[in-house]
């Protein structure tokens, strides 16, 4: 069976009050899909305390276990605070940081030995949709980010085409349902559970548009930016999910 996750990304935003977000949240009575919140790495051992149902992930690892890597997170000092979930890839990371295919995979190798679940993003900028280069940049990704040995427990992907991201724009849902099924696809020819793998889309989902995302073949569930931020409008994409 495939598991359907809300997984709300803060990014860099919160502070000790945001928490109170997190606790309306984790007054939800669970339904049937995984709550996730992935606050910034600071209110991580804070939101574990709050959270209730609501598992806590962080936005990102290195990909050693300690050392010298100043300001860096190791997926084990996530899982030491409390963090069960770990996002890689993210666009924002892959286009600030110089992330490459191959620092992804290792970050999610890094989230998997420390015990956490991978929720591994990927997804095209507007001139790869444009220049009609979608499936192969995303197959590209997939190819290159998600290291041997995945399985429906460990690895999420979430498809988010750059250009969707806190833009308010979001593709039609024949695209998305046309790479969804494609990373169905690929994730299935390669890996024994790939046809049981969570595989999210993210870009400007709000609770107007959650229910249509949702009724798309293969998506099941959503990476979430700034809708994540108030307990309101995420309860409300958890809604059209549950
Ligand atoms: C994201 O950053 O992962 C994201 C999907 O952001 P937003 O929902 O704000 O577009």
């Amino acid at each position: 069976m495939t598991r359907k996750i809300a997984a709300g990304n803060w990014k860099m935003n919160g502070t000790g009050a945001s928490l109170a977000e997190l606790e309306t949240l984790a007054a939800r009575t669970p339904g049937t899909a995984e709550m996730v919140i992935c606050p910034p790495a600071t209110l991580i051992s804070r939101a574990v305390d709050k959270a209730g149902p609501v598992a806590i992930g962080g936005q990102d690892c290195h990909a050693a276990a300690s050392g010298a890597h100043t300001g860096d997170v190791s997926a084990e000092m996530l899982r030491d605070a409390g963090a069960t979930y770990v996002i890689t890839g993210h666009s924002e990371r892959r286009a600030d940081h110089g992330e490459s295919d191959a620092d992804v995979a290792a970050k999610t190798r890094a989230g998997w030995e420390a015990g956490l679940t991978v929720i591994l993003c990927v997804g095209e900028s507007l001139a790869e949709r444009e220049a009609g280069r979608t499936l192969d940049v995303v197959g590209a990704q997939l190819a290159g980010s998600v290291p041997d040995g995945a399985t429906a427990e460990t690895l999420v992907i979430a498809y988010e085409p750059i250009w969707a991201i806190g833009t308010g724009k979001v593709p039609s849902l024949e695209e998305i349902g046309e790479v969804h099924a494609f990373m169905r696809k690929t994730l299935s020819e390669r890996f024994a559970t790939g046809s049981d793998m969570a595989l999210l889309y993210g870009g400007s989902v709000k609770p107007g548009n959650a229910a249509e995302i949702f009724g798309v073949a293969d998506v099941d569930g959503a990476l979430v930016g700034g809708a994540s931020l108030k307990a309101s409008d995420f309860g409300g994409i958890i809604d059209a999910l549950d």
